[in-house]
């Protein structure tokens, strides 16, 4: 709804309000444009769910939601949408088990309907599932990267994303070794992203494309080589993006 008021947030923290929003448009919106998923589409359907399941730091009815998706998706090499859609919305029989119907964007919201929302929704998921990844101590070290890879490329309803997005992870995906430095990737390609886009008609004027976190946000990230150059201190960015993606500090307003 364009006439919905404005929610007044926090821009430096992260909501979970987005987070939920951004699962109900991604289950409900995206994938409903695929009759029946199976093959490619499947495996990255798969991984997806897999990941959330693991590690999305969700409420409990959510959590179990996935969980049951989960568990729906281990038979059968294919799934019609209306078969996934019936366990998505199958809450009469379980009351504890619901993912809430609709979007209400609070970090993500936009100064205009086409700003922001599910693109800046999808960044910050994956932002959180990669920190998550890190405190659980996951084996695969790129187990939350290579979903988002996939679902990216296979749902991803911005095509011209998706195609910029698999060059990034085709090129450099394969050096990711370790859970710490997936969280220090896909901060990395995300600034990539904002450096392409920044002043671009997609760029909502209330929120600049920035190289991200600002040294207002986090003064210790930034230094100053011997040529007066800009370097970021990594050892720095990781402890921020850590702790500003973690469980612990995303707010619940706004939730239903
Ligand atoms: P977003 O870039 O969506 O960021 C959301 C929030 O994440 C920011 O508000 C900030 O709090 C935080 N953040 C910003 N930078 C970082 C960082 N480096 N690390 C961690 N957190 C950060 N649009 C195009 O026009 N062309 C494209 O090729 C394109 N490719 C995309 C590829 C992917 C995988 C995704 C998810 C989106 C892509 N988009 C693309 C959309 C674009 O990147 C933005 O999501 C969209 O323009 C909305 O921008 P935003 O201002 O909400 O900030």
């Amino acid at each position: 709804n364009p006439q919905e008021p404005w929610k007044p947030f926090n821009r430096s923290r992260v909501y979970m309000a987005d987070l939920e929003s951004t699962l109900h448009y991604s289950l409900r919106v995206e994938l409903a444009a695929h009759t029946v998923i199976k093959g490619e589409a499947l495996t990255s359907l798969k991984k997806y769910i897999s990941v959330l399941a693991k590690y999305f730091p969700g409420r409990p009815v959510v959590m179990n939601l996935l969980e049951s998706l989960n568990s729906r998706l281990q038979t059968g090499d294919e799934i019609s949408y209306k078969a996934f859609r019936e366990t998505l919305d199958n809450t009469a029989q379980s009351p504890d088990t619901a993912l809430p119907e609709g979007v209400r964007w609070v970090g993500c919201q936009g100064s205009q309907p086409h700003f922001r929302r599910y693109p800046c929704g999808v960044w910050t998921l994956f932002h959180v599932l990669t920190v998550q990844a890190k405190n659980a101590r996951g084996t695969d070290p790129r187990e939350v990267l290579s979903a988002m890879r996939s679902y990216v490329h296979s749902f991803f309803g911005c095509r011209a994303c998706a195609e910029h997005f698999e060059i990034m992870a085709s090129e450099s995906l394969a050096e990711v070794n370790t859970l710490s430095s997936a969280v220090l990737w896909l901060w990395s390609r995300h600034n990539r992203v904002n450096n392409r886009l920044a002043g671009a008609l997609s760029e909502d004027p209330n929120f600049r494309k920035i190289q991200w976190p600002s040294p207002e946000m986090c003064p210790a990230c930034h230094s100053v080589k011997e040529n007066g150059e800009h370097r970021w201190s990594q050892e720095q960015v990781f402890p921020f993006l850590m702790s500003y993606f973690s469980s612990s500090t995303i707010l619940t307003d706004y939730l239903e």
